[in-house]
């Protein structure tokens, strides 16, 4: 089996293959393989070398490569070639194993490397020729749609308790049919293990998991299999997740895994705040999701257009997009799509006018400096806002006289 360079750029482009050149005896291996294999886009590249990391170093950076040490605990370094990057680590094989972490040792032996990944899919390795190299039947079980553990399913699991996401999650990308029985009923054993993982790992598997084209039959498989639940300990919103997902397809929008989290949670901002913590979002990421769970995006359909404006206003143009598309997929079914294609479109539209006037202006009116200036302000914004933003600047002077005397 080989990768054609020739229908596969990534392997042909000039940065991959002076990398390559720099190391000698280095293969591609992991997603970009895969994904090769499968047609699929290629986005991050990764490459294993027999060699320790120091060796990795000094032939890349004796070729003019950059080179930034990421990783270098786990035996992986940055190549950076014309703002191209590529992930360099050393073959490795397991010594110890808690469940979380590895303490790994480096070899020269390519299957023993191979027998430490997780899945046969993602432990295919390509030369740079193009031509693939599969120690544990990953080719077969790429095709048929099989994500298949490395080894006894239940042992892989114990070693880093992440793989029970892991599964769920290629086999929602990759995956063809029902999941492989094995790994299932191994990962329900070992779900007490999610316990002892870091939010930051859990999050970024989960997160992947929800922005595939349609995560939800594989949500509900580890709904059942009490997996899910201690993620997610809520009551959970199916119909809406999944009328999201159908929403995407059909509108071309490119998934938004936040935004998918926030359909399937309950409207409430608790239990938002407490997946977010969790799981260590960022605070806009955690801001997002508790400002989604406040039960309020399924009116905006019937909210008259001066509300809508002062929405888009106040909210700005993401957060508000954000609520028109939890709207929507909270919609009761069959419900007429127009009055929600026009949020967007208007949102889309939107262009934030500036309010023209200043603190300033209101003390040249005759207000002293003090708290009535922003009170003020506020009120002839309010009316601004309330009447469609007018730029008539007499206008605006003879509303603020009005506020200011009435
Ligand atoms: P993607 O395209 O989503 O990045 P990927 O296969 O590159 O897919 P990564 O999470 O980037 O996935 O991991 C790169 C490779 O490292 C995997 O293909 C797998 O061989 C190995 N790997 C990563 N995490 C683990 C893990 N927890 N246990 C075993 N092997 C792993
Ligand atoms: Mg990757």
């Amino acid at each position: 089996m080989r990768i054609d360079p020739a229908k596969h750029g990534w392997l042909s482009e000039p940065e991959t293959r002076a990398v390559m050149e720099a190391l000698g005896n280095a293969r591609f291996v992991g997603g970009a393989v895969r994904n090769a294999l499968l047609g699929a886009a290629v986005t991050d590249i990764d490459i294993a070398v027999p060699m320790p990391p120091e060796e990795s170093i000094q032939k890349l950076e004796a070729a003019g490569i950059k080179v930034v040490l990421t990783g270098l605990e786990h035996g992986t370094v940055t190549a950076i070639k014309n703002n191209k990057i590529f992930e360099v680590t050393s073959l490795r094989r397991d010594v110890a194993t808690d469940g979380r972490h590895a303490v790994v040792a480096y070899t020269h032996d390519w299957s023993e490397d191979a027998a430490r990944r997780d899945f046969t899919m993602n432990a295919l390795y390509a030369a740079a020729d193009g031509e693939v190299f599969d120690y544990h039947g990953g080719i077969e079980d790429l095709i048929a749609g099989r994500v298949r553990f490395v080894g006894d399913a239940k042992a892989r699991i114990a070693e880093d308790y992440l793989r029970i996401l892991r599964l769920f999650r290629f086999h929602a990308w990759y995956g063809k049919g029902e999941m492989d029985d094995t790994a299932l009923r191994a990962a329900a054993d070992g779900k007490l293990g999610l316990k002892q993982l870091s939010g930051e790992r859990i999050a970024k598997e989960m997160l992947r998991l929800l922005e595939c084209p349609n995560p939800a039959p594989v949500l509900r498989v580890m709904a059942a299999s009490g997996i899910l639940p201690e993620i997610l300990p809520f009551a959970l919103q199916w119909p809406r997740l999944e009328q999201m997902i159908h929403l995407d397809a059909d509108n071309l929008s490119t998934p938004d895994a936040l935004l998918r989290l926030a359909a399937l949670l309950p409207d409430d901002s608790a239990a938002a705040r407490g997946v977010a913590e969790r799981l260590r979002l960022s605070n806009a990421d955690r801001d997002r999701l508790e400002d989604l769970a406040d039960g309020t995006a399924r009116a905006l359909a019937h909210l008259p257009a001066r509300d809508i404006h002062r929405l888009l206003y106040e909210m700005g143009v993401p957060a508000f997009q954000d609520r028109v598309r939890l709207g929507w997929a909270d919609a009761p079914p069959g419900a007429n799509a127009i009055p929600w294609r026009m949020l967007l479109s208007v949102a889309q539209s939107f262009e934030r006018p500036r309010f023209p006037l200043t603190g300033r202006d209101v003390m040249e009116a005759g207000v002293p400096e003090g708290p009535r200036v922003g009170k003020v302000l506020a009120e002839v914004e309010d009316w601004w806002i309330d009447n469609g933003f007018p730029p008539d600047e007499t206008l605006l002077a003879e509303k603020l006289k009005e506020a200011i005397f009435e």
